[in-house]
C-alpha cells in the first residue's frame, strides 16, 4: 500500500502539521512527527475525523453553549475535543503555567477549569467531583521538610551561621574536609529534616522571587547583638514581608562582652517586628555562631514554626524545582542546583525549565553523594541542560523529550519576542497595575526611595491619607537613598512601581529598570506624588495601550527596484496588511525586525490602503531589505485597551 509523509498529507489537506499528528495519534496511528509515514487510506479517515470535530465545534458555538457539565475527570485527548484545541496548544498552555502534566492521567479540576477559561468556557461538576478530587488530591500531599534562608547586614555573621549549623549536624568525616557546597544543604535534628539555601544576600532572595521562584519557606534574619538593626538588616526585613515569608530572628554573637539582646528587641519591634516574649509573633533566638551556641535551639524553633506552616507537597508523579544557582562546568556542560518542590525527581526524567530543556543525566546530593532520585525539599546538583538556567528558573518534569522541546522553544521564541519588544504590555506600570483584574482586589505595590528620613517619614503620611476605596496601597519598601537594583527587583517581584523622591536614578538602575518592565516615578515635590497616585486611582491617567494582530503575508518572491530599495511580492493569507499598520517579520518561527513602519503597499503599480486575504501585494518595510521567501510578515496595530 502507498505510504505518505505526514507534512504531505498537511500540505494537501491545507492542514498544520501538528493538527495532523494530533488527530493521527487520536485515532491510534504510530506517528512521531513531520517525517513520518502512513498509509495513503487513512487520508480520508484523518479528513473524516476532521469535519466531525468541525461540526461539533460549530453546533457548540451556533447554541453559544458555554458551560460544559463533566462527570468525570477528562483526559488530555478528551478536553482537545471538549474545548476544541489541539494536544500542541494544551501541552503549550500548561508548560507557560508550569502546570504539570501526564497526558495518560486524568487532568485535575483546577487545570481543566483554566485551560476551559482560556476558551472562554465554564465547567460543571457533576455532584461533589470536583470537591472530592480536590480533596483526594490533598490528602495524597505528605509532611515536607522546611526551606530555610539566612538573611542579614553585612558581616552580622549569616556565613558562619550556616557554616555552624551544618558543622554541627554532619560528622567532619563524612564532609572530608573538602566537600564543595552545592549551594544548599539538608540538616537533620530530632529526625527531622530543615533545609537551608546559601543565598548570598536579600538581593539574590527577591531577584529569584522576580522570576516566579518563591522557594523559601522561613526566613532566619541575623542581627548581631553588638551592632544592632542596621539598614541592610531593615532592607532584608521588607524583602521577606513582601515575599509573606515566616521570620525567626537570631541574635547572633552573643559570646561578645557588652552586648545587649533587649536593645536589639526593640529596634525589631520599631520595624514592626514584635518579638514572642513582649506578646509579639517573633521568635528571637540568642545565639554565638563562632562558638557554637543557641544551634540546636534554633532549629528546633525552624521545625517548630514548619510545624504551624503545615508544610507539604505530592511526592508521586513529575517533579516541580525551583533553580537556585547554576554554573557553566568545562567537562559537564550546565550544571544547576535545584530544590524539587513537589513530587519526586529521577534521573533519566525529561525536562523543561524556562527556554532550556534537557534529560537529567545526574544527581548529587548536598553531601556529593551521587543519588538517583529526590524528593520535595531535597537540594540536588543536576546535570543535563541544554542550556544554562538562571537561578529563579522552575523546572518542570515531563512526559518526553519531544514535549519538552516544544515548551522550551516556545519560551525562546517569547524570550526573543520580548527583549525585541523591550517588554511592552509588562503589568508593572503605576496605571496597568491598577487596571483590575479579575476577582482580585486592586492593588498598587510601591517602593519608596527618599533623600532623608524626614521626607520618608513625610511621604508615607502623605500617601497613606489618599483616599482609597477599592484599591489597597501598600509600601512595599521604604528607604533613604539613590534608587539601586535591589529597588527595581524588589518592585519587579512584587508587580510594584518605584517611587523616587529627590533622589537620583543612576543610568546603570535605568537601564535594569527598563528592561525588567518595571515603572521608576521620580519626584521633587510630594505634592505630585499624591496627585499622581489619585489620578491613576481614579483612572485618569492613560489607558493602556495594547497589540493587536491585523493580519498575515507571506514572501513569495523579492525584488529590488531601483531609488525605492527591496519590495517583498507578498502574498496575504490571513485578515489584511493595513499601511499604516507595524510589522514583524518572522522567519521560521523567529522574530527577525518588530516595531517596522511599511514603507510602501502596492497592488500592482498602485498604492494602495490595505491588502485583504487572498491577494498578492508588493510591501516594503522601513529600513529592512534582508527579505527572504517564505518569511512571514504580521500586520498589528496598538490601540487603547
Ligand atoms: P556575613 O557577612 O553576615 O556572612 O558575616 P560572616 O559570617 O562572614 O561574619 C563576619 C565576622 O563576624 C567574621 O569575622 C566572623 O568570624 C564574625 N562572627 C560571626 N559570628 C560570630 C559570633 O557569634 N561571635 C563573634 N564574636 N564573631 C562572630
Amino acid at each position: 500500500m502507498a505510504k505518505i509523509r505526514i507534512y504531505k498529507v498537511a500540505e494537501q489537506l491545507g492542514m498544520p502539521t501538528y493538527e495532523v499528528l494530533e488527530i493521527l495519534k487520536s485515532l491510534g496511528a504510530d506517528v512521531k512527527n513531520h517525517m513520518s509515514s502512513i498509509d495513503e487510506d487513512l487520508i480520508e479517515l484523518l479528513n473524516e475525523e476532521r469535519g466531525v470535530r468541525k461540526q461539533e465545534s460549530e453546533k457548540r458555538k451556533k447554541k453559544k453553549e458555554k458551560t460544559i457539565m463533566l462527570e468525570k475527570l477528562p483526559t488530555m485527548k478528551e478536553i482537545t475535543r471538549l474545548l476544541d484545541m489541539n494536544m500542541e496548544e494544551i501541552i503549550l498552555g500548561l508548560g507557560e503555567w508550569n502546570v504539570i502534566f501526564d497526558s495518560k492521567k486524568p487532568l485535575p479540576p483546577l487545570v481543566v477549569e483554566r485551560l476551559a477559561r482560556e476558551k472562554d468556557w465554564d465547567i460543571e461538576w457533576k455532584d461533589d467531583l470536583r470537591e472530592k478530587t480536590l480533596q483526594a488530591l490533598q490528602a495524597e500531599t505528605l509532611p515536607r521538610p522546611p526551606i530555610v534562608t539566612i538573611l542579614g547586614h553585612v558581616d552580622h555573621g549569616k556565613t558562619t551561621l550556616l557554616d555552624a549549623i551544618r558543622r554541627s549536624k554532619v560528622a567532619l568525616s563524612e564532609w572530608g574536609g573538602i566537600t564543595q557546597s552545592i549551594g544548599a544543604y539538608q540538616v537533620e535534628t530530632n529526625g527531622k529534616k530543615i533545609t537551608f539555601v546559601d543565598t548570598p544576600g536579600h538581593e539574590a532572595f527577591t531577584a529569584m522571587r522576580a522570576r516566579g521562584a518563591q522557594v523559601t519557606d522561613i526566613a532566619v534574619i541575623v542581627v548581631a547583638a553588638d551592632d544592632g538593626v542596621m539598614p541592610q538588616t531593615i532592607e532584608a526585613i521588607q524583602h521577606v514581608k513582601a515575599a509573606d515569608v515566616s521570620i525567626i530572628v537570631a541574635i547572633n554573637k552573643m559570646d561578645k562582652v557588652n552586648v545587649n539582646p533587649e536593645r536589639v528587641k526593640q529596634q525589631l519591634a520599631d520595624q514592626g517586628l514584635i518579638p514572642e516574649e513582649w506578646g509579639g509573633e517573633v521568635i528571637c533566638i540568642n545565639v554565638s555562631a563562632l562558638q557554637k551556641k543557641g544551634i540546636s535551639d534554633l532549629l528546633e524553633m525552624i521545625l517548630l514554626q514548619a510545624e504551624l506552616l503545615d508544610l507539604r507537597s505530592r511526592q508521586n508523579g513529575f517533579a516541580i524545582g525551583s533553580i537556585i544557582e547554576s554554573r557553566l562546568d568545562r567537562g559537564k556542560g550546565p550544571i544547576a542546583t535545584l530544590i524539587v518542590q513537589e513530587g519526586t525527581l529521577r534521573v533519566g526524567d525529561y525536562f523543561v525549565a524556562g527556554a532550556t530543556w534537557g534529560k537529567i543525566r545526574s544527581m548529587t546530593g548536598d553531601q556529593n553523594k551521587i543519588i538517583k532520585e529526590a524528593l520535595p525539599s531535597t537540594p540536588v546538583e543536576i546535570v543535563g541542560f541544554s542550556d544554562l538556567p538562571p537561578a529563579g528558573t522552575k523546572l518542570m518534569v515531563v512526559e518526553d523529550e519531544r514535549i519538552a522541546h516544544l515548551i522550551a522553544e516556545q519560551k525562546q521564541q517569547k524570550e526573543r519576542a520580548k527583549s525585541l519588544k523591550g517588554n511592552i504590555g509588562k503589568i508593572t506600570s503605576l496605571e496597568s497595575l491598577l487596571a483590575p483584574e479579575e476577582g482580585k482586589k486592586r492593588e498598587l505595590n510601591i517602593v519608596l526611595k527618599a533623600d532623608f528620613q524626614g521626607s520618608v517619614e513625610a511621604l508615607e503620611q502623605a500617601i497613606s491619607q489618599i483616599p482609597t476605596e477599592e484599591v489597597t496601597i501598600n509600601l512595599v519598601s521604604r528607604g533613604v537613598g539613590n534608587i539601586n537594583e535591589a529597588d527595581i527587583i524588589l518592585a519587579l517581584a512584587s508587580s510594584g512601581i518605584v517611587i523616587g523622591f529627590s533622589v537620583k536614578f543612576p543610568t546603570e538602575v535605568m537601564k535594569i529598570a527598563k528592561q525588567e518592565g518595571v515603572d521608576v516615578r521620580l519626584y521633587r515635590i510630594i505634592y505630585e506624588i499624591v496627585d499622581d497616585i489619585e489620578k491613576a486611582l481614579k483612572g485618569m491617567i492613560a489607558p493602556k495601550m495594547v497589540e493587536e494582530v491585523i493580519g498575515k503575508a507571506e514572501v513569495r518572491t523579492v525584488f529590488k527596484i531601483p531609488k525605492v530599495g527591496v519590495i517583498s511580492g507578498s502574498y496575504v493569507t490571513d485578515g489584511k496588511i493595513e499601511r499604516n499598520a507595524f510589522v514583524r517579520v518572522i522567519r521560521k518561527g523567529e522574530i527577525i525586525t518588530e516595531s517596522a513602519k511599511i514603507s510602501s503597499l502596492k497592488r500592482f503599480k498602485d498604492d494602495v490602503k490595505e491588502v485583504t486575504i487572498g491577494y498578492e501585494c508588493g510591501i516594503g518595510i522601513d529600513r529592512f531589505e534582508d527579505f527572504t521567501e517564505g518569511d512571514i510578515l504580521q500586520a498589528y496595530i496598538i490601540r487603547e485597551e
